[in-house]
């Protein structure tokens, strides 16, 4: 069943050479209980650490079952060790940590039976040593005898054919030994068991063969057998231990040193808190300028301006101030780049007002056109006929597409006299939030005096005069009718009123951008635009080259099209300001505009001006560098923690070491090793983790409040889920890549050694 063919091994300690087994030919039977006896320094262990598979011999050849183990991998070795052999020690080489049941299971546990299985077989054989009820203690609290009996049934787990045991009664006093014995003998009845003894005696009563071996040779062996030819019926179960296993098992380690693990686990999140820390505080800003710009910045319209900066060349033009840093040293020159090139001029369409009424009406919160029309305007101050100079600003209401009030009026405005309507005739007075207006455009609607009554200003009228009514036809030309007392009677003018004053809501910073003067209503101007496109006067200068008012010929085209503006012939609007509903409606509002852009010439695409855009970026790339900086600086913490992490387990590794032998006799293979550590720092890192975010999360309550007293902003520090499970991931990874290396040097340990260790 088991043949040593010229087995030999030596250990060479610097330069001197320890031949242990000098060419040993020994073959066991299936079943048979024998002893080795021998002087210390004889070989036995070596010989049992070779036939248990622990060791390699040098040369010569281990037969198993007819099979040669020459050409053994690592794998096959662990397997037989785990499914064929059952070791006994001298020390009994508990696993300290965990409990007298488990340390029984656990080759069972590697060979991956599962759970009520094992349990059922190892509570069997602890009864069979007479340890059942010492099944939950630790091994430490057994006495040597018991302990040793703990290892005979752990030896038994797997059913194996080998039993191995060196020097098992070593330790132990002549009673209990005696006890051992028995106890061994009666395994020893279906198996091969060799043990090696000091004891002459122990093997003359209780083995039925005796082999004595001196400086690495056989010299003696009571019932030799002869080679017969055996047949290859070697046949084996690889092992694996499971991760769940591995974590169980380092779970348990970890346990005995709660308080290490506490505080290496605390000293390697700090790198977690503080980064944690930086990003709550960073996504928080974040959030925060988020809502302030859904809140206000929204609000602001984007902006399309007959003549608009193109933002592109001006950067285009820094650019290239700054890249051309070096003297030139050839004789060229080079056309620069002027304020004006950036000017661009917007060419408002019609193609291009259609998609802008095409843009879903939901999506605006109000929009605005304002044309370069001219208001005919009289009024009556004091009896007296006045026409309303051009220094007045009267600028259009914003409402949406379909006419209906605005939204952004409403969010933003309230009436605070008078009644606000749809009607065209209807202006509004927009005061600041001190009800104040400027003194020039009370001047020109006649109020001198400090304190004017709403009551006065709501219902005063205006005459919009007609451009037929306006204008007299003189000649070829046309001129101003100055008979204003007449047209203020006439019958086709429209009597215009202030019916409402309007105030910015409190706390909107939007109406606070609007300042204050007199509105109307889009309406109007379309009115008044599709009125005079039909007047003589329109009609006239469109066919005439020259300014039918001042008779001065026009210079380009551009001049005829703005005096045609002038005059309400109908032309594209000078500026729209669209003012979208919500944040996210100004996303879809602006690829609608940039989608008319798409594919046209420079010349022809129109510029539209986002002024809350060009704030928010700036502010957030403000944040995300400084975020940057911060979180690089954390990060070192984090690499040192690992490094720490790194030490430490390399530290568990030593510890561990006689762990390490134990569980490679008992079959495990490195990469189990390397996975039992691996699941320490495994655990180490999620609690590193877990304990760095928790007390991260404590900290944002202190934060939050001196940031509430710094900036009046609440509850800033915000931890993003999404970074919390990040961050874990970090350091658990983190920690596991401190630990690899360690783990690898317990894989590569020599079971051997590991098992001498202490
Ligand atoms: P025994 O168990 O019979 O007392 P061992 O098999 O342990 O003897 O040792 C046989 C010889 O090999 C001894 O001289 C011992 O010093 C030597 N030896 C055993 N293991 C090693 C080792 N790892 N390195 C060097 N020498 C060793
Ligand atoms: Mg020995």
């Amino acid at each position: 069943m088991l043949q040593l063919k010229k087995i030999k091994k030596s250990y060479k300690t610097g330069d001197f050479i320890q031949h242990a087994l000098k060419g040993i030919d020994l073959e066991f039977r299936k079943n048979e209980f024998v002893a080795i006896l021998g002087p210390s320094g004889s070989g036995k262990t070596t010989l049992l650490n070779i036939i248990g598979g622990l060791d390699r011999y040098d040369s010569g050849d281990l037969i198993i079952n007819g099979k040669s183990t020459k050409k053994f991998k690592q794998s096959d070795w662990d397997a037989y060790r785990n499914n064929s052999i059952g070791f006994i020690f001298q020390s009994y080489n508990l696993i300290s940590h965990i409990s007298v049941l488990e340390n029984v299971e656990m080759g069972m546990t590697l060979s991956g039976m599962n759970a009520k299985k094992r349990h059922k077989k190892a509570l069997e054989l602890l009864k069979k040593v007479g340890l059942k009820e010492h099944a939950h203690k630790k091994p430490n609290q057994l006495s040597g005898g018991q302990m040793q009996r703990v290892a005979i049934a752990r030896a038994l787990a797997n059913d194996p054919d080998i039993i191995l045991a060196d020097e098992p009664t070593g330790a132990l006093d002549t009673k209990t030994s005696t006890q051992i014995m028995e106890l061994i003998t009666e395994i020893a009845k279906d198996k091969l068991v060799i043990m090696v003894t000091h004891n002459p005696e122990l093997a003359n009563v209780y083995a039925n063969r005796i082999v004595e071996f001196r400086d690495g040779e056989l010299i003696d062996d009571s019932n030799p057998l002869d080679s017969d030819k055996e047949e290859n019926t070697y046949n084996i179960k690889k092992t694996s231990m499971n991760y769940l296993t591995a974590l169980k098992l380092s779970f348990n380690n970890i346990k005995t040193k709660k308080g290490r693990t506490l505080i290496t686990a605390f000293a390697s999140s700090i790198g977690i808190i503080g980064i944690a820390l930086i990003l709550s505080l960073s996504n928080g800003f974040k959030l925060q300028i988020d809502k302030f710009e859904k809140d206000t910045l929204s609000q602001a319209p984007i902006i399309i301006s007959k003549q608009s900066m193109d933002m592109q060349q001006m950067t285009n033009i820094v650019q290239e101030d700054d890249y051309l840093i070096e003297y030139p040293t050839d004789e060229v020159i080079h056309p620069q780049k002027t304020v004006e090139t950036m000017i661009h001029i917007n060419k408002i369409t019609k193609e291009y007002m259609d998609k802008i009424r095409s843009i879903d009406s939901n999506k605006i919160g109000g929009i605005a056109f304002q044309r370069a029309t001219n208001l005919n305007l009289i009024t009556k101050i004091n009896g007296k006929t006045k026409q309303l100079g051009q220094n007045i600003s009267i600028v259009p209401t914003p409402s949406t597409l379909d006419n209906k009030q605005a939204r952004v009026v409403k969010d933003n405005f309230e009436v605070i006299y008078g009644e606000l309507t749809e009607k065209k005739e209807d202006l509004v007075l927009l005061v600041d939030s001190k009800n104040r207006v400027s003194e020039s455009l009370l001047k020109e609607l006649g109020f001198e005096q400090e304190n004017i009554n709403f009551k006065d200003i709501v219902g005063k009228e205006f005459k919009l005069i007609l451009n037929n009514d306006y204008y007299k036809k003189i000649g070829e030309f046309y001129t101003v009718n100055t008979d204003l007392e007449k047209l203020y009677e006439s019958n086709n003018v429209i009597t215009l009123k202030i019916s409402a004053i309007m105030r910015g809501k409190e706390g909107s910073d939007f109406a606070k951008m609007s300042g204050s003067g007199l509105m109307y209503n889009n309406s109007l101007t379309d009115y008044i635009i599709e009125k005079n496109n039909q007047s003589d006067i329109v009609k006239s200068q469109k066919e005439k080259d020259y300014n039918i008012l001042t008779t001065s010929p026009f210079k380009n085209d551009d001049e005829k099209e703005t005096m045609l503006s002038y005059l309400g012939a109908e032309t594209s609007p000078i500026m729209i300001s669209i003012y979208p509903s919500d944040f996210d409606s100004k996303d879809e509002i602006l690829k609608v505009l940039d989608d008319y852009n798409e594919g046209k010439s420079d010349e022809d695409k129109i510029i539209y001006i986002d002024e809350a855009k060009l704030i928010t970026t700036m502010s957030g790339n403000i944040m995300d560098a400084i975020t940057i900086v911060l979180i690089a600086f954390s990060a070192i913490s984090l690499v040192v923690s690992s490094i720490m992490i790194g030490i430490i387990t390399y530290i568990s590794v030593l510890e561990r070491t006689k762990e390490i032998g134990i569980l490679r006799a008992l079959g495990a293979r490195k990469k189990d090793i390397t996975r039992v550590f691996n699941a320490e720092t495994f655990i180490i890192g999620l609690t590193s983790g877990t304990l760095g975010l928790l007390i991260a999360k404590i900290l944002t309550f202190p934060a939050n409040r001196i940031i509430e007293k710094l900036t009046e902003l609440k509850d800033v520090a915000k931890l993003n889920p999404k970074h919390a499970l990040i961050l874990l991931i970090i350091s658990i990874l983190l920690t596991v890549i401190g630990g690899f290396i360690p783990a690898k040097i317990a894989a590569k340990k020599d079971p051997v050694e590991a098992l001498r260790t202490e």
